[in-house]
């Protein structure tokens, strides 16, 4: 089943895959580089035997891409031996270390997962849940985190709920995952989601929650909506698709176009366009076909082909675009180059006019919480206006939702959401150099 959930989440990260699975006190972990696919094989499955598992797929935002890093991550400490799988990023992991080092602490890992445990191995509580709760109260940031121990599972969300995690039952088991599409594939039913602050724990007794932090105001990233969540998931307590057709229909609303044909960029404009057009009455077709079988191990050829980067993936349409007047549709502008080359394409395909439409604001700010954005300089809508964003990118017009229009479309006040990636305003003190976190930690036990 962790293995199955793993390939319906590996849209969440592709780096390195894991599963660690345990009896009792014996645990037993497969983790390495690469993909669900290319880490497990039927031999590695049948050898991870156990009554209960947790498994993570990786991209780093946070610590070097190695299969050092490859979670989820396994120690054994005074309590026992304990495994986490974590998703989201810890704004003060990095000022934590630093005091855990230079107090002795040898780290095995360059991720901010490792932090926590070591955290919790150095709490006094008696519990190990009491220990990782102690431990999760001195960490700042993002965290959706499973971790096992012997004859328990344990699920924490942060207090803002910047990640998703839910709850889900099949067979009489609970069952905990990043996104509610996992739980399809496994014949799970979607029980609940995890709420911020919460901290459940499964053991024979069944399921028991609690509520150990301080509260914060809510954060849910809704990039996650945007782009990175699966359409057929419910996150947040709304149904992907749903929310991404209407920022499309928003979208229609505050930046129409004269066109012929909606197109969009597959996948991540599938449903935004899809809104855009129902909400415009002008027909949806898709016009640009992806590849979906472009393996990671892909060699480029060495001689220079125009746009080839991106025609491996998108193969336009001619018969769909030449000649037609069309609204190019996709969830967000990052860089900038892969729509200048998606423009480019629907242009040599011949399409007379192209509108690009961005159903979220543009992106100014790199995402401090786990979404893998490039720095602030890289961002193009940080230094440049859209007017000069439509010029790189070559489109006829181009257009982005607003603030506004998203949290409308969202059904959200700003308040509930983490916008940070288009207002560069976050929704958690940063931490300073010269915070004592451990200080803190030292209070604590006494
Ligand atoms: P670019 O503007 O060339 O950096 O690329 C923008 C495209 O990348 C859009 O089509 C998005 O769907 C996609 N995208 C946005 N954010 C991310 C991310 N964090 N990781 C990977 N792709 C992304």
């Amino acid at each position: 089943m962790a293995y199955l959930s793993l390939y319906a989440l590996q849209h969440r990260g592709q780096e390195s895959s894991g599963i660690v699975t345990a009896t009792g006190n014996e645990f037993r972990r497969h983790a390495g580089m690469g993909q669900v696919d290319e880490v497990f094989t039927r031999r590695v499955l049948d050898q991870l035997e156990g009554d209960v598992a947790i498994g993570h797929v990786r991209y780093s935002t946070s610590g070097d891409s190695n299969s050092n890093n490859a979670q989820p991550v396994l120690l054994h400490h005074h309590r026992g031996p304990i495994a986490v799988a974590h998703n989201g990023n810890l704004v003060n992991a990095a000022l934590v270390r630093d005091e855990l080092e230079s107090d002795g602490s040898i780290f095995q890992t360059t991720s901010d997962t490792e932090t926590i445990l070591h955290l919790a191995a150095r709490a006094p509580h008696a519990d190990v849940v009491d220990a990782l709760v102690e431990a999760l109260r001195h960490m700042r940031g993002a965290y959706s985190l499973l971790a096992i121990t012997p004859g328990r599972m344990i699920a924490a969300r942060d207090p803002h709920g910047f990640r998703p995690l839910s709850i889900g039952k099949v067979d009489g088991s609970w069952v905990v995952a990043s996104e509610t599409c996992a739980f399809d594939l496994i014949g799970a039913e979607f029980v609940r989601d995890v709420e911020r602050g919460e901290v459940v724990v499964v053991d024979v007794g069944g399921l028991h929650s609690f509520k150990p932090f301080e509260a914060a105001r809510r954060a849910s990233c809704f990039f996650e909506h945007v782009y990175f969540a699966r359409p057929d998931s419910q996150l947040f307590g709304e149904s992907v698709q749903a929310v991404r057709k209407r920022l499309g229909q928003k979208l229609w609303e505050e930046r129409p176009c004269d066109v012929d044909v909606v197109v969009p960029v597959p996948d991540s404009g599938v449903f935004a366009a899809h809104g855009f057009a129902t909400a415009s009455g002008v027909p949806y077709d898709m016009g640009l076909v992806r590849n979906h079988y472009i393996g990671r191990t892909f060699i480029e050829p060495t001689q220079q082909i125009r746009n080839f980067g991106v025609r491996i993936k998108l193969n336009p349409v001619r018969e769909i675009l030449a000649g037609k007047r069309i609204a190019l549709i996709d969830d967000s502008i990052v860089r900038g180059t892969t729509s200048r080359k998606i423009v480019q394409l629907c242009r040599d395909a011949g399409a007379r006019e192209v509108h690009v439409r961005i159903s979220c604001p543009p992106t100014i700010g790199p995402c401090r919480y786990g979404i893998d954005t490039p720095d602030q300089d890289e961002l193009i809508a940080s230094t440049q206006s859209v007017e000069e964003i439509g010029r790189f990118v070559n489109a006829d017009s181009l257009g982005f939702l607003s603030l506004e229009g998203m949290l409308e479309a969202a059904r959200r006040t700003r308040d509930e959401l983490c916008t940070a990636c288009w207002t560069n305003q976050q929704p958690v003190d940063l931490p300073r150099a010269e915070s004592a976190q451990l200080r803190l930690f030292e209070k604590s036990r006494r």
